[in-house]
């Protein structure tokens, strides 16, 4: 499986509260009708101007060991390993939102619109994890095609994040190819467009994507993204919450 998809900006719905929050800004503040026209702009920049793309690629798991060895930098224990390990099927994927937004970013703090610059950069951040989702949607979908009675679940993992050294994105693009979509790598693994995201697509039972988050380098994570990934297959499999997901 190859498959080059194009996205619609419309596929992309915003979750204001989450944007802000990004921001330090708890659900709870009240914001300035200022503040409120500049998020507003910036949903509009983004569906003016971002051109969604992706690419997947399906990857045998002995060829997925040598790409995610990478550079040989990764944490000994961690969670992407003990994952990919258990699932059925994995595809190396690539999401970006194109170079255009990412320039209007830079134009607008170049141009010392700060606060619009910020939020459309946030606005952006959030639009871009939020297209990897939908490749993980798009692979979960076809593979109900070729079985309808399927329960995989598909999630998608990042070099630079669980133990995945960012230096791995080299072996990936070595597999990958995503400047076919328009997407390069420098030397320091930095992607361009910025606001791209890529990785491997993990398809399995919901019980394999769920794991204890007490990895030596959990101490010192701020995101901790895995609790609502977890927390959201937990609600459409069964209601309990056993891998200290609270
Ligand atoms: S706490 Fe952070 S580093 Fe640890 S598994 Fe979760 S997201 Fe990854």
């Amino acid at each position: 499986m190859r498959l080059i998809v194009d996205f619609a900006s419309e596929e992309i719905s915003f979750d204001r509260v989450e944007i802000l929050r990004s921001q330090g800004v708890p659900h709870e503040a009240e914001v300035s009708e200022n503040f409120e026209r500049i998020y507003e702009g910036a949903t509009e920049l983004f569906h003016d101007l971002a051109e969604l793309k992706g690419i997947m690629s399906g990857i045998e798991v002995s060829h997925f060991e040598e790409v995610f060895r990478g550079e040989g930098l990764n944490e000994k224990e961690n969670p992407v390993e003990d994952v990919y390990r258990k699932s059925s099927s994995l595809a190396l994927f690539a999401v970006t939102l194109g170079p255009v937004l990412s320039e209007k970013v830079t134009e607008l703090f170049d141009n010392g619109d700060y606060a619009d610059g910020y939020m459309l950069d946030s606005v952006s951040s959030y639009a871009a994890n939020k297209l990897a989702e939908l490749a993980a949607q798009h692979m979960q979908l076809e593979l109900a095609v070729v079985e309808p009675s399927t329960s995989q679940r598909v999630l998608c993992y990042s070099p630079g994040y669980c133990g995945w050294h960012i230096s791995g994105q080299k072996k990936l693009f070595e597999a990958l190819h995503p400047e076919e979509i328009g997407i390069t790598l420098n030397e320091s693994c930095l992607m361009s467009p910025i606001k791209s995201v890529s990785g491997v697509l993990i398809s399995g039972p919901a019980e394999i994507h769920k794991f204890v988050n007490s990895y030596p380098f959990c101490n010192t994570c701020t995101a901790r993204s895995c609790i609502k990934r977890m927390r959201n297959l937990t609600i459409m499999n069964a209601p309990e919450d056993k891998y200290g997901t609270t």
